[in-house]
């Protein structure tokens, strides 16, 4: 048995199709004077040729997945129209005479060195882009044709090291009934893909193509993470089970789509999508969310050569906010440092960079950068509704300040005649303890609360959320972190303001019916945790579950905690 990162949740049964690794062998040999500029046209042919793939590929690909997965062509296309790699190229060919192919695989494979420093996972994905675009420049140089993906006939489960996202959009996906892949990440574009298509896939299995042969039969268990090779008649069986039992629920789930999220009891949950890009808005709408609780925007300040212009941030915010159109959208301050630096941007090297330049502080010590993201952020909220949401905030100082550049910005905003929304509602996340602590004066602030238990927890019992080492200590439930959100909630109440949990403890199945009793007003998570959580609600009774928020919180052992909440769980049948 063989297991993974599940990228695309169910089950799937069928013959393996494996794809082999192509082996691209590029001459190290250095050209001579007089062949310059013939090495120089093979790269721009080959770039045009390159083009001109790309562009079908988009078209294709906008018309079997959607207009939002032909952007990542669309981002494609503009990476190999960079000036700067053109500049590289052209430079590796003229003054160190190398032949264009050798050229590109020098600079490809610097450019992926550097982002394999980086620990940030939506960054790493972007060297399977790297690689995708190229090899595609390499096959064009090279004039090899071929293609590993054959025409795919039969009913297969894709076996691969790897997936460029041309590759995947070349598919026939109607004949694809799973993907496994050794390489990628929840985020990477095949685990992307895959979900969208919802497609079970299984990712990250590090040697499955060393394990499997073509035409294999495979289980592919993307519910509880494995894969079974030539499984026996009695497997089959009980996963065929198991499969018809996941797609009845999901059914079902996704039929509570446009109902409210209610108690049985009357009380009403907002739930809400976490979204880090315009192209996640669709999946929020899919699962049913009723507004975007979390846009972080520091994504749209990755993956690039310089900080986006206050227009660029004012087209990205605009075009999230138009498409939220009947909710709302909370667009976060950019959450930098931590494990997220910018390359063009000079960090210090900090002794304990999570406790160091992040988020906030970096935003206000850099002016500038909080000056264009709120002005785009007010210039977008003329287009629909949207909300300011602060990171990493300790104390009310901070406040006060980001309020009165709030009060400037609209001042010179409307100087100018530019839209905006007066009313526009301004939030603080709590994710240090110190926030919690003085919630009561925040309150009187600001219009709302949103917890992020990723960061609370790690702050408050000093366990550092991304270290493997001590993982077993990580635990949102920990009373210390429950006592806190508590005093949050309570605190907003008294001010008749709202709070919301954005952290990933919003999203899990076992802890709703406890947020609940502690009376959460709102939930932001991944979308498709969203008609889980509903379904929860739906099932659950307000009252019991502050009973239950009563008795977790005078216990002070997390696993006596664990267990109140199991037993309650349990006799609500809530799974
Ligand atoms: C959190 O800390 O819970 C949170 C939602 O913010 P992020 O995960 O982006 O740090
Ligand atoms: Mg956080």
């Amino acid at each position: 048995m063989i297991s993974g990162i599940i990228a695309s949740p169910g089950v799937a049964f069928g013959k393996a199709l494996l794809l082999e690794e192509e082996n691209i062998i590029v001459n190290k040999k250095k050209i001579l004077h007089k062949e310059i500029e013939n090495e120089i046209n093979r790269f721009y042919i080959a770039r045009k040729k390159s083009l001109k793939q790309l562009k079908k590929i988009q078209i294709k690909t906008k018309k079997n997945l959607g207009k939002k997965k032909e952007e990542i062509f669309e981002s494609h296309i503009l990476l190999l129209e960079d000036i700067e790699l053109e500049k590289e190229v052209l430079y590796l060919i003229k003054k160190k005479n190398f032949s264009a192919e050798l050229s590109i695989k020098k600079i490809i494979n610097n450019q992926i060195k550097s982002l394999k420093k980086i620990k940030d996972e939506y960054l790493r994905n972007r060297i399977i882009d790297i690689q995708d675009i190229g090899k595609r420049l390499l096959k064009n140089i090279l004039n090899i044709n071929t293609s590993r993906l054959k025409n795919i006939s039969q009913k297969s489960i894709l076996i691969a090291q790897d997936l460029t996202p041309s590759e995947t959009a070349q598919i026939n996906l109607k004949n694809i009934i799973g993907f496994i892949t050794e390489i990628g990440s929840k985020t990477s574009h095949t685990s992307i893909m895959a979900r969208s298509l919802e497609i079970p896939a299984i990712v990250g299995t590090k040697n499955i193509t060393k394990i499997v042969k073509n035409e294999d039969f495979i289980i592919l268990n993307g519910l509880t993470n494995n894969i079974i090779i030539n499984p026996s008649i009695k497997e089959i069986k009980k996963f065929k089970k198991l499969q018809k039992k996941y797609l009845k629920n999901k059914k079902k789930l996704m039929s509570l789509k446009n109902l409210p999220t209610i108690t049985k009891d009357g009380i009403k949950i907002e739930i809400g999508a976490n979204i880090g890009n315009c192209e996640d808005v669709s999946r929020a709408k899919k699962y049913g969310a009723e507004c975007i609780g979390l846009y972080r925007t520091e994504f749209l300040f990755m993956d690039r050569n310089n900080l986006p212009s206050e227009e660029e941030q004012y087209k990205a915010y605009k075009l999230v906010t138009k498409k939220v159109n009947n909710g709302y959208v909370i667009i976060r301050t950019m959450d930098i440092g931590g494990d997220k630096n910018l390359s063009y941007m000079k960090f210090p090297k900090e002794e304990n960079p999570f406790l160091g330049w992040r988020a906030i502080r970096v935003s206000i010590d850099r002016i500038e950068i909080l000056n264009n993201q709120l002005k785009a952020i007010l210039r977008a909220s003329a287009f629909g509704k949207v909300k300011i949401l602060f990171p990493m905030i300790i104390s009310l100082e901070e406040v006060l300040f980001l309020k009165k550049k709030i009060k400037i910005l609209k001042k010179e905003l409307s100087s100018k005649n530019i839209k905006f929304d007066k009313k526009i509602e301004i939030g603080v996340m709590i994710e240090t303890p110190s926030s919690a602590l003085i919630a009561k004066n925040l309150a009187k602030e600001v219009d709302f609360f949103s917890i992020g238990t990723n960061d609370l927890t790690q702050y408050t019992l000093a366990v550092d959320r991304g270290n493997d080492l001590i993982s077993h200590l990580y635990n949102p439930l920990h009373p210390a972190v429950l006592k806190l959100i508590k005093k949050v909630i309570n605190a907003s109440h008294k001010e008749g303001k709202w709070t919301s949990i954005c952290g990933e403890l919003a999203g899990e199945k076992k802890s709703t019916a406890l947020l609940l009793g502690l009376k959460i007003d709102k939930l932001s998570m991944n979308p498709s945790s969203i008609p889980y959580i509903k379904q929860i609600i739906r099932k659950s009774n307000f009252k019991k579950a502050k009973e239950l928020a009563k008795k977790v919180l005078n216990e002070s052992s997390s696993k006596k905690i664990l267990k109140l909440i199991k037993k309650f769980n349990d006799r609500l049948k809530i799974f």
